[in-house]
């Protein structure tokens, strides 16, 4: 129900958790947050309140610049830790707001060439795709581009790699993401309250873009795959 990410200058989990709390008026049942630790992609899930996670990270801690944060509001599966996001392969990992309304099918075809599912998620066929594209060599920007067409429903994606601590992808169909400009770090969000502690200078996504992300800023393109300039606004703090 709320997403962050933050590629980053240092260890970014308790911003990432921080993030989240300033998510949380919109509701949640489970959190959790993925990092990327010398390039291995690891994640700490909890259901229940944000503390939950907080406890798990305690105990476990994850470090990382580069990770990405979920509150989850299920629509699909039981609000346990295997369904809470991201959902990952050891290739990529994933956080989504919304509903993929034609996962059923999706499923379906991925299961036929014997993939094993790992939760009741609507989300988990999106990463099994987009693995499933990393795996046939296309880079994370091709694979993400060759899945999208194929995603129906209302929802806002945030990717991670392995491998690629200086890379997230966002994606926008129905469900609002903003992009947030930091000084040699690069943030992405639900809104902009998500990211209000880190930057106000943000981007909002237009229907059906995605955005290539890196710490020297973020390259936006269409639903086309066209390159688009949308317009950064600053927000004004508190208004
Ligand atoms: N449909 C997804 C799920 O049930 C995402 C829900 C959300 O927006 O939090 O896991």
């Amino acid at each position: 129900c709320g997403i962050i990410g933050i590629l980053g200058k240092y260890d970014v989990a308790a911003d990432l958790v921080d993030s989240l709390k300033r998510l949380e008026y919109r509701g949640y049942d489970s959190a959790g947050v993925a990092t990327l630790h010398n390039g291995v992609l690891e994640r700490r899930r909890a259901a229940g309140k944000l503390r939950n996670l907080e406890n798990v990270l305690r105990e476990q801690p994850l470090p990382g610049a580069s990770g990405i944060g979920h509150t989850r509001w299920a629509t699909h599966g039981k609000p346990t830790e295997d369904n809470a996001h991201p959902h990952a392969t050891e290739r990529v990992a994933l956080v989504h707001n919304g509903i993929i309304e034609n996962f059923r099918e999706l499923r379906a075809e991925l299961a036929n060439e014997g993939v094993r599912f790992e939760s009741e998620t609507d989300t988990e066929v999106v990463v099994r795709l987009v693995s499933r594209e990393l795996e046939r060599g296309h880079d994370p920007v091709r694979a993400v581009a060759n899945v999208l067409p194929r995603l129906r429903g209302a929802f806002a994606l945030g990717f991670l790699f392995a491998g690629q601590d200086d890379l997230m992808i966002g994606a926008r169909h129905g469900a609002p993401l903003a992009l947030g400009f930091g000084d040699g770090e690069m943030f992405l969000g639900s809104d902009a309250l998500a990211l209000a502690p880190f930057t106000d200078d943000l981007l909002y996504l237009d229907e059906g873009d995605y955005a290539v992300i890196t710490r020297a800023g973020a390259e936006v393109r269409d639903a086309a795959g066209f390159h688009v300039e949308r317009q950064r606004q600053r927000l004004v703090p508190g208004a």
